[in-house]
């Protein structure tokens, strides 16, 4: 078992080393290199997370593997390659993309995600899950960011390999994203060991903002404090840092980071208009629901107050409302 992963292994290493040379010394790279660079991407950043380029060839990987002994067959289903079904021959997975190596904690190359050069679908190609590779497991860049994360005593959590890699390459290192899925109980878990203060940033968008309440949720449940942070509509943390510059990324968003709870808020908040008595109502309630799920007696009699204050509401009503919500388990 242990020598049939490592053939795969060793497949990941010397495709990533051969899709980084790609990159950076071949004239077939030269446009995904240009593209990298024109999106701010410097070369060390490109260096230290050993971006590659995979040539819109059918055969370029396949060719390299096959002439280094590489079992063809292994390597497919590790997801490298691609099999023809009419004659089973088999052929480069990955063309025409720019190759984001995913590295296992020790910071083994164990699966790739592949960007497509400018728009097209999918925009990301990413390797499938192996034995080798579960991606709910792993974090992206964790085995870079993982020291910064302890010494700094927080950890930012991101949602793409882009915002990563501007981020630590402008600084701010103590970033990981999950791997194109929902933050896992897994990788909680693997946050919370560095550290228990997180602060979540994701994409600007709807999307992002509900995906960032789940993985708060998560968090929380491995024992972390959660803030999630806002950024102007639209953007991710990459838009942000190359628009705005690091400083003010990790004063303005990451520093002034509201807790879950007032973020929460503000999302119930946001369309309702609340001199409107219904939607006030409507409002009050869902705050009150939100309330009754948190666990910390202070931390609900704070926002209790805080709602009780900004509605003229007797607080003994709230508390009512709550412990009656918590009953009915909403
Ligand atoms: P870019 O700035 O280059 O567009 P991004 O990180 O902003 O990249 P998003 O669309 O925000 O891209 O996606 C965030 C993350 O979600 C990606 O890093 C990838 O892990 C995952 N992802 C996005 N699109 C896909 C897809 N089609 N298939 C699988 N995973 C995807
Ligand atoms: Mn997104
Ligand atoms: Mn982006
Ligand atoms: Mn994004």
């Amino acid at each position: 078992k242990a020598s049939e992963n490592d053939v795969i292994y060793k497949a990941h290493d010397f495709l990533a080393k051969l899709y980084n040379h790609c990159m950076v010394k071949t004239p077939e790279g030269k446009g995904a290199r240009e593209y990298l660079n024109d999106r701010g991407f410097t070369d060390e950043m490109i260096e230290e997370f050993q971006l590659g380029f995979a040539p819109d060839s059918w055969d370029y990987a396949t060719n390299y593997l096959q002439k280094r002994n590489y079992p063809l067959p292994k390597v497919a289903d590790a997801g490298l390659l691609a099999k023809r079904e009419f004659d089973g021959k088999y052929f480069d997975r990955f063309r025409n993309r720019i190759m984001f190596p995913i590295w296992d904690p020790k910071g083994r190359p164990v699966a790739f995600g592949g960007r497509i050069i400018g728009s097209g679908e999918p925009k990301y190609l990413n390797s499938p899950e192996t034995t080798l590779f579960q991606k709910g497991k792993f974090l992206y860049g964790f085995h870079l960011t993982r020291s910064a994360i302890r010494m700094k005593d927080q950890a930012i959590l991101l949602e793409g390999y882009v915002d990563v890699i501007t981020a630590y390459g402008n600084g701010v290192q103590n970033v990981v994203a999950s791997l194109g899925t929902a933050l896992t109980k897994d990788q909680a878990k693997l946050i919370r060991r560095q550290t228990e203060s997180v602060v979540i940033c994701y994409d600007s968008d709807k999307a992002g903002t509900q995906a960032a309440i789940r993985a708060a949720d998560e968090l929380i449940e491995a024992g972390c404090y959660v803030r999630i942070a806002k950024m102007p509509d639209g953007l991710d943390p990459d838009d942000y840092i190359q628009t705005y510059g690091a400083e003010r990324f990790e004063k303005d968003v990451i520093g002034a980071a509201p807790t879950v709870m007032a973020f929460k808020m503000e999302v119930l908040r946001s369309g309702k208009n609340l001199s409107d008595e219904g939607e006030r109502i409507r409002y009050i309630e869902e705050v009150l629901k939100e309330i009754s799920g948190l666990t910390k007696a202070v931390e609900r009699d704070h926002y209790l107050r805080q709602l009780s204050e900004e509605f003229s509401l007797s607080l003994d009503a709230l508390k009512q409302q709550v412990f009656q919500f918590h009953k009915e388990g909403k």
